[in-house]
């Protein structure tokens, strides 16, 4: 038997919990899907300068627990499954979780966000979380006197570069092509950086480590393949950052929700309204632009708003 919602929100970042907030405090019935990483990206930063309210910043975890309390606090409900399978050729929309459950709802949220994108190269998963890692903010700090490689020629790339030269004694900034597409300051900065060598022309094949009998596994040098000379050389690496962009977490509404060629939701004209009446759309699964912390907040409070008049508005129509 299916559980009846009157808004479900599917996303637990900042967008989802301010949807849940705004909608909660104006008596619908939420439940917020919290996912396979509930807090979203937040939860694996550090320290949140940028956020206003807090004058001294606030760590990222904290930040989404008070958001996630504050929602709570009006009667907002976090459900911690994630959703496999939504219906929307049918009112009340109905959604399958991982965990087999049913539930319908009169409109649904997306706030499904983004994740960083990974070459999908040999040994880049097997070395994840051991030398290989997707954010410099979150793990920059475990290799101190070392020296790590960054992949990518955008502003992401660069600007973890610099930032990881307050930890590593060194930095090989590694990109496909001898162009960097991220923009001119952030360029310059990286190249006045005495810790920082350029790399280009370079890919990686092949994350190479050791397996410890304990287990325990360890990034020991990195594969390259320069794509002029083709030469394949073997470099000792102790860590490397991807830093090659984000991609939308919109699979799950392929061939139901209006898409762009990236796979970023579309909204129509200023609102959070997708092509399916009583489906709205907020945070970085519909913004490529922006993609920060206040701005998924602010889409979420739109979200909830179009969500909170469109029901209104089915209710007269009925
Ligand atoms: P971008 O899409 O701008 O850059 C991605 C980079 O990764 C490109 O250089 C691309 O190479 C490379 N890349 C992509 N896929 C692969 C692959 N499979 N193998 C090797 N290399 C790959 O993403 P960013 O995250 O850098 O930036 C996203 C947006 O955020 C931009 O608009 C950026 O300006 C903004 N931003 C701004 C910052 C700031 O101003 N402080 C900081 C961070 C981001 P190629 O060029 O060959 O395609």
């Amino acid at each position: 038997m299916a559980t009846h919602k009157q808004i479900i929100i599917i996303g637990s970042g900042p967008a989802g919990f301010t949807a849940a907030l705004y909608a909660s405090r104006a008596h619908l019935q939420v439940a917020v899907f919290e996912g396979s990483q509930p807090g979203g990206q937040l939860t694996i930063t550090t320290e949140v300068e940028n956020y206003p309210g807090f004058e001294h910043g606030i760590m990222g975890p904290e930040l989404m627990d008070v958001l996630r309390k504050q929602s709570h606090r009006f009667g907002a409900e976090s459900i911690y499954e994630t959703i496999t399978e939504v219906n929307v050729s049918q009112r009340p929309f109905s959604v399958k979780t991982d965990r087999g459950n049913e539930f319908t709802a009169d409109a649904l949220i997306v706030a499904t966000g983004a994740s960083a994108k990974l070459l999908g190269t040999k040994g880049e998963s097997t070395y994840m979380g051991y030398g290989v890692s997707a954010c410099a903010t979150c793990d920059g700090f475990f290799f101190r006197n070392q020296h790590v490689y960054v992949v990518g020629g955008g502003d992401t790339a660069m600007e973890e570069a610099n930032y990881l030269t307050r930890f590593a004694s060194k930095v090989t900034l590694v990109h496909r092509r001898d162009e960097f597409r991220a923009s001119k300051i952030m360029i310059e900065r990286a190249q006045k950086n005495p810790k920082i060598e350029f790399l280009t022309n370079t890919v990686i094949e092949e994350f190479l480590g050791e397996e410890l009998p304990s287990g325990m596994r360890k990034l020991t040098s990195l594969r390259l393949h320069n794509t002029i000379t083709s030469e394949y050389t073997v470099v000792p690496a102790d860590g490397c950052f991807i830093a090659i962009g984000h991609e939308p977490n919109t699979k799950l509404f392929k061939d139901i929700l209006d898409m762009d060629s990236t796979g970023y939701i579309i909204t129509r004209g200023k609102s959070t309204y997708s092509n399916v009446p009583g489906v709205f759309v907020c945070g970085d699964a519909q913004d490529s632009v922006y993609r920060q912390a206040i701005t998924a907040a602010g889409s979420g409070c739109m979200a909830a708003i179009d969500a909170e008049r469109w029901l209104e508005m089915q209710s007269h129509h009925h």
